[in-house]
């Protein structure tokens, strides 16, 4: 994530704040649940009271994602700092965006400063999530509003000063929410009353207290917008942001507890083990902030986000608690240790499943959201906006073939376990196999993130067609990269007209020996996807010393040997073989990039993933408001609900680290954990997708008519691939243990 120099040096200084000030005090204080005026003057100090209020009222006028950096960054050092300043936020907020003329001018600057301290007061004793169920009410008596009721979980209640509240000021309105207003209500009057400081698990320090009001006159002028029964929208609005600050909020406490463990982990002696909960924890934190800086960007970008931040502060809220129980895991019994941070992480990560709606509600809103904006379009969840058109075009050509072409044979073609030879003749003539070729050879030399979404593309169609497409594309990138100038010259026009096709035999046990001027192959590859129609392989094999290294090796050689095609439970028509190397006799070096070869193939593992999960989903989708059961579509009924919430967050969070990992790549950097991070996630995901997708099918997903049983049968082959998951974790949290 790119930030203009002075967004830069503002989440440099919060940092630096953070690792001076906060992190030497944050869990004595903490635990005596003191208030942090000290930490909180540090913060006035920097700007943070006026953080999202524009500089013309005297705030730092940032953007979200900005924003959303400094909260992470406090966060890493104490939570409850965030909670004094996004509440603030919040109803500094709701002035700025719904204000009078005369309310920002009177209030915004004082918010900017910290002078006025402010706080929400929605939730009241009986009520929370279901907002419009306030009782709090507001009687217009001459120029002044009188306020009688209770507010509950006030963030900054005894410290504030300054508090947007929603009340009702037409008891009649149908609905109720017609008949809500917010209003700007001060500190100073008999009538507002602390009534009680809240104790809570964790998140002390910060002031959490209950309010009662009793006729409490506030002036008419504080009506916010000065219009009556705008409230409950003007609350709502700004709930996008109030969830991206949540995520961000979560991803910075997630962050301390992942160094808290990492550092364990470098305590201990080098012989044991590195924790594999360390690739996990590494891949969940990665995601929620990708997929926090990625709502935040829609914001500033202007684009409807309310789904987008949903997902963003389900998925990052849930990592967060995750993370902070394998890092208690991780350091032992000594993690319920309360002169270790962890503890405090794992007691402050629940706040934020429950904050600013509850997960429960936040999965409702996803869904709604789901069937209103995404109901019968294919390619639902995979937004294309924002990427360049030359690139969009191609994505869209591949999205078009794939239905014309593919979703109308597939079930007959994999039922026959045909391999699709024609489809792909079809893809070689929209230049597909050479979509990594450099152009100099005819390809089409794309990047590795456009690479991942025509894979996706195909997938969605047919994960055997992306099988063949991401092997083939792996040996071209790997003979573009490595290969010698004949080796480019001589193969790479043949392969990306397709007359050539190539397949990646990835892991093998495989030795190679040199032999005078010629290398000799020994081994056999279990498992080498579309072997019987490649005529080039990609050998990966072990050299002298514990070297490996990458052979080319052409179908016809002496020795080689391919056996039958395996039966295999899913992308059946991939012809599987199993490959026999017995004294293959190479002229050729081998090649080097062996690390980046094997990058492109998790890539396109994790590409596959993601397009078989939104076929599945979509799938699903399409029949949840279909069936009914119970008088009604059965994508109504919550379960349901709640299953397609999360299984479309579980793709998007696939996506975000699948395309990151390419990004990683194509901007030239070593990418490995990127896209062991991305492999990992994707296919686990897509195990996990594919068997929700079947259930919301009920019965029918069970059967051979529908997709569902397809989908569910492919993602295991993508999740085993490479060594598989628990491989996956151990070389990722050995990584994760060892680099600086
Ligand atoms: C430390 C802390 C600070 C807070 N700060 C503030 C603040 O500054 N200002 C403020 O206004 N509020 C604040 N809150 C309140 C917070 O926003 C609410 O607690 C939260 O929205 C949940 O409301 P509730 O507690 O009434 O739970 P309820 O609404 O009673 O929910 C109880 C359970 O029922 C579930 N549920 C409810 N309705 C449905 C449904 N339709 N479908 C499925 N499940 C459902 C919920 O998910 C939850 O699991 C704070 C809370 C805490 C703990």
């Amino acid at each position: 994530m790119r930030l203009a120099d002075d967004k830069r040096q503002i989440v440099a200084a919060v940092s630096m704040f953070v690792e001076k000030e906060v992190r030497p005090v944050a869990s004595a204080l903490e635990h005596a649940d003191r208030y942090p005026h000290e930490l909180v003057l540090g913060m006035k100090d920097l700007g943070l009271f006026g953080s999202l209020i524009p500089e013309a009222y005297g705030g730092l006028g940032l953007d979200s994602t900005t924003y959303a950096m400094v909260i992470e960054e406090l966060c890493r050092g104490w939570m409850s700092l965030a909670g004094v300043i996004n509440s603030h936020t919040m109803a500094a907020l709701i002035v700025l965006n719904h204000g009078t003329d005369e309310q920002r001018r009177r209030f915004l600057p004082r918010f900017a400063r910290g002078e006025a301290r402010g706080g929400l007061c929605l939730t009241e004793p009986h009520a929370g999530s279901d907002v419009q169920a306030i009782r709090t009410v507001a009687r217009r008596r001459g120029d002044e509003y009188l306020i009688t009721g209770t507010k509950m979980f006030v963030t900054n209640g005894r410290e504030g000063n300054t508090f947007a509240l929603l009340a009702r000021t037409d008891a009649a309105a149908d609905p109720p929410h017609k008949g809500m207003s917010c209003f700007i209500v001060e500190k100073g009057h008999p009538g507002l009353q602390v009534v009680k400081s809240i104790g809570k698990l964790g998140y002390k320090g910060v002031d959490t207290a209950e309010l009662v009001f009793e006729e409490l006159p506030v002036p008419a002028g504080n009506l916010v917008g000065g219009v009556e029964g705008r409230g409950f929208k003007q609350v709502m609005s700004g709930l996008e942001t109030g969830r991206i600050n949540i995520a961000a909020r979560a991803v910075g406490v997630a962050q301390a507890a992942f160094d808290e463990a990492v550092r364990h982990a470098r305590a201990r002696p080098r012989a044991t083990n590195a924790p594999p909960a360390l690739a996990n924890m590494a891949t969940r934190l990665s995601a929620a902030r990708l997929l926090t800086y990625w709502a935040a960007g829609m914001k500033d970008r202007g684009e409807r986000c309310d789904l987008e931040a949903g997902m963003a502060k389900l998925y990052a809220s849930e990592a967060a608690q995750e993370i902070a129980m394998e890092a208690m895991r991780v350091h032992g019994e000594a993690g319920a240790l309360t002169r270790l941070d962890v503890e405090r992480h794992y007691r402050d990560t629940p706040l934020m499943i429950i904050g600013e709606g509850t997960n429960e509600i936040q999965r409702l809103v996803i869904a709604r959201n789901l069937l209103e904006r995404y109901g019968e379009r294919s390619g639902a969840l995979a937004s294309l906006e924002g990427l360049p058109d030359e690139k969009k075009q191609m994505v869209l050509a591949v999205r078009q073939f794939v239905e014309k072409e593919i979703v109308p044979t597939v079930h007959d073609s994999e039922r026959a376990g045909r391999n699709p030879e024609e489809i792909v003749r079809k893809l070689g003539e929209l230049g597909i196999l050479g979509a990594l070729v450099p152009p100099q050879y005819g390809g089409l030399g794309l990047d590795l993130t456009t690479y991942a979404m025509i894979l996706e593309e195909l997938a969605r169609g047919w994960t055997t067609l992306a099988g063949i497409i991401s092997g083939h594309l792996t040996v071209a990138r790997l003979v573009a990269q490595s290969g010698t100038t004949e080796q480019r010259k001589r193969l790479l026009p043949t392969m990306a007209r397709g007359d050539l096709m190539g397949s990646a035999a990835l892991t093998g046990a495989v030795t190679a020996r040199r032999s005078g001027r010629t290398w000799v192959l020994n081994g056999t590859v279990p498992a080498v996807d579309n072997a019987s129609h490649a005529a080039l392989f990609a050998v990966p094999a072990r050299m002298e010393r514990g070297r490996s290294a990458w052979f080319l090796v052409k179908r016809d050689l002496k020795g080689l040997t391919l056996s039958p095609p395996l039966d295999t439970l899913g992308a059946r028509g991939l012809d599987t073989c199993e490959l026999r190397l017995k004294a293959v006799r190479i002229p050729a070096s081998p090649l080097a990039g062996d690390g980046a070869a094997l990058v492109v193939a998790k890539l396109g593992i994790a590409a596959t993933a993601v397009g078989l999960a939104e076929a599945a989903f979509e799938a699903a989708l399409r029949y949840s408001q279909q069936r009914s059961a119970f008088g009604k579509p059965i994508c109504h009924h919550q379960a349901i609900q709640l299953k397609l919430a999360d299984m479309a967050t579980a793709i998007t969070t696939a996506r975000l680290l699948t395309h990151r990992a390419a990004a990683t790549q194509d901007a030239g950097e070593a990418g490995g954990l990127e896209a062991g991070m991305a492999k990992l996630y994707a296919s686990e995901m897509a195990c996990a997708v594919t068997l929700e997708a079947m259930r919301i099918h009920g019965g029918y997903g069970y059967t051979t008519e529908f997709p569902a049983e397809r989908f569910y049968r492919d993602a295991p082959r993508l999740m085993l691939a490479l060594g598989g998951p628990d491989a996956e974790r151990l070389a990722m949290a050995r990584h994760l243990r060892e680099r600086a």
